[in-house]
């Protein structure tokens, strides 16, 4: 390894806008290893349309988690695992059939679609 490679090696690695950008959602769950978040936190340091885009991001995620969270009913809860016991059973042929012969109850939808207003919303009020 001649000079030039070592000096290459040992200097920190410039991460571009949308490298930056794809590790937000580690990096807001606190995932990133040290070095990484380091790297993440000083393009931000230097990129005012990357910390806007990160204060954004950011702000909704908090706002998202202090959104209460409701539980599956018990009922609902079982009859899913007995579905994934029963599927692991009898492997993956029978698992398209079932996905076939089953329609999902319409009620599982109505959570689904408030937590999509309920997040879409966020985001749209974020400031
Ligand atoms: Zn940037």
């Amino acid at each position: 390894m001649n000079g030039f490679q070592r000096r290459l090696r040992d200097m920190p690695a410039q991460l571009s806008h949308r490298e930056t950008r794809a590790l937000f959602i580690a990096l807001a769950d606190e995932e990133l290893p040290a070095d990484k978040a380091k790297e993440v936190r000083s393009h931000l340091d230097g990129c005012g349309e990357c910390q806007q885009g990160w204060q954004h991001y950011s702000s909704t995620v908090l706002r998202l988690r202090q959104v209460e969270k409701h539980k599956a009913p018990p009922a609902l809860a079982s009859r899913v695992m007995t579905r994934v016991k029963r599927q692991r059973r009898f492997g993956l042929k029978r698992l398209h059939l079932m996905h076939a012969q089953y329609r999902l109850p319409v009620e599982i939808l109505i959570p689904l679609l408030i937590a999509a207003a309920v997040g879409a919303f966020l985001v749209m009020s974020a400031p």
